[in-house]
């Protein structure tokens, strides 16, 4: 197996954080989660093409800021690679990207009605979640973000904001790993979402302990 230009707490990291997003039903046997390389930030570290349930360190290969294997790594990657590597390119501050194609926020993608954050936990979304609707940049398409204009234009859409949801597909969100309904406003958002990265490694312990005990039992 290459090595990869990562730290070992960034591998099992990323190992952890595909079988706690699979064990949340974030992920199922598609989508995938990545993490910039802490040793050369220009790439990037994800698993092969394979459920993030099943991911193991093993599975994962260093990307290019080409979204291409660098280490000679010939086994087979993600089809949507790309919408990492676009968003490592055009977001420097950006750490880790997940995406998903949860059912609970496809119909967000598809309506009128905006993602907004009702309470303190969902603050990230304080930013706003954009639509973007590959139909836009190319009209015959397959939903699926192949290459890397696809990317790039996907990467413009989000913005700088820390998720964007994707027209009849799901969304993509990013992250650091170090208002009337009563939605937030931008102060709450932003002081919560402050308040909230103070106590992740909470949440982050319990997680990773259970994604542990279900990988026992498998
Ligand atoms: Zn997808």
């Amino acid at each position: 197996m290459p090595k990869l230009a990562a730290s070992k707490a960034l591998v099992e990291d990323l190992v952890a954080g595909s079988r706690i997003l699979a064990e949340h039903e974030v992920l199922d046997a598609y989508g995938h989660l990545s993490a910039r390389s802490d040793k050369r930030p220009e790439h990037f570290i994800m698993s092969r093409s394979r459920a993030p349930a099943l991911v193991t360190a093993a599975d994962l290969i260093e990307w290019g800021a080409d979204s291409e294997a660098v280490t000679g790594d010939k086994r087979k990657g993600f089809i949507e690679r790309y919408i990492h590597g676009e968003i490592y390119r055009a977001r420097p501050e950006v750490m880790a990207v997940v995406h998903s194609h949860s059912p609970s926020v496809i119909p967000y993608g598809v309506t009128q009605t905006k993602l907004r954050p009702i309470y303190h936990m969902g603050s990230f979304l304080w930013s706003g979640a954009p639509v973007w609707d590959i139909r836009k940049v190319r009209e015959e398409n397959d939903l699926l973000v192949r290459d890397r204009p696809l990317g790039a234009a996907l990467a413009g859409a989000l913005g700088k904001c820390n998720c964007v949801l994707m027209r009849g597909h799901g969304m993509t969100v990013v992250g650091e790993i170090e208002g009337p309904v009563a939605f937030l406003s931008d102060e709450e958002g932003r002081r919560s979402t402050a308040a909230n990265r103070g106590t992740l490694e909470r949440p982050w312990e319990l997680w990773k302990t259970r994604a542990a005990r279900a990988t026992r039992r498998s």
